[in-house]
């Protein structure tokens, strides 16, 4: 282990139950009048009803409560009777095969696909009997733009979906942002950064490894502010 690196771990603290929400962009026709409101509650409607499908996508850095949200989502829906299947990558087993884990401790069996065709051919007719998906670390399924847009266009699923927007370089990482425009709602999440009191926007790989996909938890990234993800990104990337 490099100095720089020790450093940089022994800093990182537990990552506080904190989470802000940022933003929620709620899609609109951009005038405030009745008639646009009329129609957004008839858009509502039709989506409670199945006649329309849905995709509300959470996003922001690690440790933002990204999970804990879309949990709290699925239970709503499964509040209002609605069958839920809760997808995540196979790729993705830090904390259990097949239930997705929040970093506060809730929990909900899933399926795990590597891929969504997979997972929708795995279903076979049974994928007619879920009307709401939910998919966490959505940045890890290659065919999520394909899967979601079927699923909301075509067979009037509400669509769920949990992801980074940004890697740890904060460049895109998977289709997560490639469904930002066929979405109803996109909320972004922010933490609290590991140095400072200030949000934390962006995930600092804290281990020396270059990969995008590389798995882990609070031994490999730290949610930082935009200061420190500068300052300690400087100092990692002068360390490889
Ligand atoms: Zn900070």
């Amino acid at each position: 282990m490099r100095p720089s690196q020790l450093s940089l771990r022994g800093a990182v603290r537990s990552p506080k139950a904190v989470h802000t929400r940022t933003f929620c962009v709620e899609r609109s026709s951009g005038q405030a009048d009745s008639s646009s409101a009329a129609t957004s509650k008839i858009a509502d409607e039709e989506s409670e009803k199945g006649v329309v499908g849905r995709i509300d996508i959470i996003v922001g850095p690690m440790f933002a409560g990204k999970t804990s949200e879309l949990l709290r989502r699925v239970e709503q829906h499964e509040a209002a009777g609605r069958k839920v299947a809760v997808v995540k990558s196979s790729v993705d087993t830090r904390y259990h095969a097949t239930r997705v884990v929040s970093h506060d401790g809730k929990s909900k069996v899933c399926f795990a696909a590597s891929n969504l065709r997979e997972l929708r051919n795995q279903l076979g007719d049974e994928y007619h009997e879920y009307s709401v998906f939910a998919i966490d670390e959505a940045q890890f399924l290659p065919d999520l733009l394909e899967f979601c847009t079927t699923a909301a266009d075509v067979d009037r699923k509400h669509i769920v979906v949990a992801g980074l927007d940004g890697d740890f370089k904060r460049q895109r990482f998977g289709q997560v942002l490639d469904i930002v425009s066929v979405a109803d709602s996109v909320t972004k999440l922010a933490g609290k950064c590991a140095y400072c009191d200030k949000q934390a926007l962006f995930s600092l790989r804290i281990a020396a490894d270059e990969r995008q996909a590389l798995v882990g938890g609070a031994d490999k990234y730290a949610p930082v502010c935009r200061h420190h993800y500068v300052s300690l990104n400087n100092v990692r990337t002068l360390d490889l």
